[in-house]
């Protein structure tokens, strides 16, 4: 490439605009400077070479006069070319020219200075010699200076002009000649030179027209080399695009081909009865045993949309219809329910409804094919347990569970109508005695007749439940004054002042009494069946046959509470807490596959107290929060520990009080201590009791849908004592349900606290739940528990809370013997 070329690029790199003009021009300065170092020790040369020659012919120091001014000029010339080498960039093109013209017009005029002495020296061979001389240098000058117009001719018109001039002033006609052929020679030189001009220009323009074209092709290629690159980008997203279409189509088929599938399945299913419903066409086939399950045969049935529209219960329509939409518009991604259809005799029918959606390739649902399965059966077999695990099966009267079922929906009902409710707990007296005397039997006829005795005295609407033992609640609804429920009271109370005869015997067996109201001896079912139960055991200390109603000072032993909470602040400081750990046995392997974790309070002033004492205390007043976060850290160490040892599988179970639920931080702390420890979610269940969900807070609940969501485990804790709500097992995610100690405590002696576990159990099993049983500390009972299908326990038989140590050891020594064995 040639150095114009390069400027150009590098120029036009820099963003400036270069003209063809200026470029010509640069390009003429760049020719002209380069000849100037040759030219100018030319100059030097031949003038030295004339001063030798003309020295002896012409005096008067004109000669040396001549040469100076020569040397000077060229040293000039030659000084601007240095410079110009040096540092190109110091003058513009136009300023570089203009020097250069200066230059040429003072060496032009130092060679004229001596022409008008060329005659007087008046000897031919110098004059012919000079005028050589002269010519010569127009020659070259032709050449050099041809490049540029005026630089030709401020150099060689000062030189010919003084040689016409000094022609000229001979006056003869020879000179006269010779002045007019000189002239025209400097016409045809200037003509002539004009024309190299021109040539040359066209060249140089040619030249810079070249380059630029060069440097535009060269962006083309860059622009089109753009151009491929994008397209080549555009090619590869469309390629990427197709390839996700053909793979989303693929996904599209296999679902297709398995709801066809799926519906050959269905058709397959012969005890199902099966319909089949073109959604586009809207017709609809319902298959003769779909029929024939409502007891029809095939052609008494339309096969029309409304004949499932009017054989289906009213209560079950819109709820039906309300899926069905929901799953057909991708609103849910599956379609199970169950609802009541009219058999043809009339009877109700349950049935089990599926669908699957049968999509064409774009995905769009075309046909819902379903099946209809009959579930009478099982159903009928679900209400005789759930029968069973509701009523008490030795009076018939409803236990606990349903007790407590029935006083929540009472407080709902009385907290709406602004009413009271009023809970009778009472307590025969003297009932164990009977039992040890005369025995179960008796005993089992005395509560019998009792029962029977209570439910004489209320009115419809109010209830009698057999809480278990010989207890029972009387829930007494739509209170309108505290004296009917005195009245009631009284009544039971000399009902049961007459004898009940047993075995031909007569025998009195009177009851004792507490009673507390809603609201104002409490607001949920556990508070006021624990008042009512503190009231009755004042009845008794009052030495029996009595009723009394609840008040505060029941409960309260004010000093000692207000110890525990002075003491309890800054005791986790004073590091007074450590926890234990009480072993979970699996009672089919025989395995500890679990620990509870239990909190230990030893404060210098008050010694040891006890949970279940400083726990309700630290709830009021908050301090719960951060010795929860100190057990939940210690135990989830422990446990990851446990596991990396000896067990992978092996679960911590974790007590979370009401308070600690209110803290809107709890879950996401909860799952940062498992992140940052690396415990496995399923390795924790946290138990809880009733009186966290009893608050119906929006919050609790979604608390527990949270927990449960990231995968920890739910224990219902305490199962029994207090509300016992299947309802609460049915709504919340519980897991593990946890029998209370002190139901199992009575197991092998109380037949009615048998029959609570072994409801519970069937309960859980139905609803999918695992049940440890609490507060094992016999044999039999470990064995009735066994024969329940109770899958775990817990209790002093096993071993008692122990620390992490002892726990180790103990984990230690088991695994060790499973490993022997
Ligand atoms: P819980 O959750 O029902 O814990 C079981 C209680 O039963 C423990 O009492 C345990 O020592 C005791 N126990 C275990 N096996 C047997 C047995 O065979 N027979 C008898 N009679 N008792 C047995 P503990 O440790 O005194 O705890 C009492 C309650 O305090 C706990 O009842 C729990 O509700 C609460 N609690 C304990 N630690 C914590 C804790 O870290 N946080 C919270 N929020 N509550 C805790
Ligand atoms: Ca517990
Ligand atoms: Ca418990």
């Amino acid at each position: 490439m040639t150095i114009l070329a390069k400027r150009t690029m590098s120029n036009n790199e820099s963003g400036q605009q270069v003209t063809v003009k200026a470029l010509i021009a640069e390009e003429q300065t760049r020719l002209l400077y380069q000849q100037a170092p040759i030219s100018n020790v030319t100059v030097y040369s031949v003038a030295l070479l004339f001063y030798f020659i003309l020295k002896s012919h012409i005096d008067s120091g004109i000669v040396e006069l001549w040469v100076l001014a020569l040397f000077a000029t060229a040293t000039f010339r030659l000084v601007l070319w240095l410079m110009r080498k040096n540092n190109p960039q110091k003058w513009t093109t136009k300023q570089w020219l203009r020097a250069y013209l200066i230059g040429c017009l003072l060496v032009g005029t130092a060679w004229s200075l001596i022409v008008p002495y060329i005659i007087l020296a008046n000897n031919l061979t110098i004059a012919i010699g000079l005028s050589m001389l002269l010519f010569g240098i127009v020659a070259s000058a032709v050449v050099i200076l041809s490049v540029y117009l005026p630089a030709f001719v401020v150099y060689v018109y000062p030189q010919l002009l003084t040689l016409i001039v000094t022609l000229f002033t001979y006056g003869d006609a020879g000179h006269n000649a010779l002045a007019i052929a000189t002239l025209v020679y400097l016409v045809m030189t200037t003509l002539f030179t004009r024309n190299v001009n021109r040539n040359l220009l066209e060249n140089i323009s040619l030249q810079v027209q070249n380059s630029q074209l060069i440097q535009d092709l060269g962006e083309e290629v860059k622009n089109r080399e753009n151009v491929i690159k994008k397209r080549t980008l555009e090619l590869q997203d469309k390629n990427n695009a197709l390839s996700k279409e053909i793979s989303v189509r693929r996904l599209t088929e296999t679902a297709l081909r398995k709801s066809e599938e799926r519906f050959e399945l269905a058709m397959r299913g012969a005890n199902d009865g099966v319909y089949d419903w073109n959604l586009q066409s809207n017709e609809i086939y319902y298959s003769p045993r779909w029929k024939r399950m409502l007891g029809y045969e095939d052609h008494e049935l339309p096969n029309e949309f409304s004949t499932w529209e009017s054989l289906i219960d009213d209560k079950d329509r819109e709820r039906s219809w309300e899926m069905l939409t929901d799953y057909i518009n991708g609103r849910r991604d599956n379609f199970h329910i169950e609802f009541k259809m009219q058999h043809k005799d009339g009877h109700w029918v349950d049935i089990l409804s599926r669908a699957f959606l049968v999509r064409d390739a774009q995905g769009n649902a075309i046909r819902t094919v379903g099946t209809h399965v009959d579930i009478s059966e099982k159903k009928r077999q679900e209400a005789h347990i759930l029968r069973q695990a509701h009523y008490d099966g030795l009076t018939g009267l409803p236990n606990r569970f349903l007790a407590m079922d029935r006083l929540a929906q009472l407080l709902k009902e009385a907290s709406r109508d602004v009413s009271k409710v009023a809970i009778l707990f009472l307590d025969l007296d003297g009932f164990k005695r009977v039992n040890d005397t005369l025995g179960h039997e008796t005993g089992d006829r005395l509560l019998v007749q009792a029962a029977e005795r209570l439910q004489s005295v209320v009115r419809e609407g109010d209830s009698v439940c057999r809480l278990g033992g010989d207890e029972f609640v009387v829930l007494l609804r739509n209170l309108g004054e505290l004296t009917d429920a005195r009245t009631v009271a009284s009544s039971l109370i000399s009902q049961f002042r007459h004898p009940f005869s047993l075995d031909e015997r007569e025998l009195v067996v009177t009851t004792s009494i507490g009673i507390a109201v809603y609201p104002s001896d409490g607001i949920t079912p556990t508070e006021l069946l624990r008042n009512a139960d503190t009231a009755m055991y004042h009845s008794k200390e009052q030495g029996r046959n009595t009723f009394n109603f609840f008040t505060t000072e029941m409960n309260l032993n004010v000093s000692r509470m207000l110890e525990v909470e002075e003491q309890l602040h800054g005791a986790q400081e004073r590091h007074e807490f450590s926890v234990v750990y009480q072993p979970v046995v699996e009672l089919q392997s025989n395995r500890v596959v679990a620990a509870e974790a239990l909190l230990r309070w030893n404060n210098p002033v008050l010694g040891t107290v006890s949970p279940d004492e400083f726990i309700p205390i630290a709830e009021q007043t908050g301090v719960i929060l951060g010795i929860g976060r100190y057990v939940l850290q210690q135990a989830v160490e422990n446990a990851l520990r446990w596991r990396e040892m000896l067990d992978h599988e092996f679960k911590i179970a974790i007590n979370l009080s009401p308070r600690q639920f209110r803290d809107t931080t709890l879950v996401d702390y909860i799952k940062d201590l498992l992140e940052c420890n690396g415990l496995k979610e399923n390795a924790l269940v946290l138990e809880v009791t009733e009186g966290v969900l009893m608050s119906g807070q929006q919050d609790i609940e979604h608390a527990l849908s949270r927990l449960h969501n990231a995968g920890i485990r739910l224990a219902m804790d305490d199962f029994g004592t207090g509300y016992s709500s299947l309802n609460y097992l049915r709504k919340y995610p519980f897991d593990v349900l946890k029998v209370d100690r002190s139901f199992v405590n009575d197991l092998t002696v109380d037949p009615a606290d048998c029959e609570l576990v072994n409801a519970s159990i069937l309960m859980a099993h139905g609803l999918g739940l695992e049940v440890v049983a609490e507060g094992v500390e016999t044999e039999n009972q470990l064995s009735q528990l066994r024969d329940m299908q109770c899958e775990y326990a817990q209790g002093y038989l096993f071993s008692r809370p122990i620390n992490v140590d002892a726990f180790t050891d103990l984990l230690q020594y088991h695994s060790k013997a499973e490993s022997s064995v």
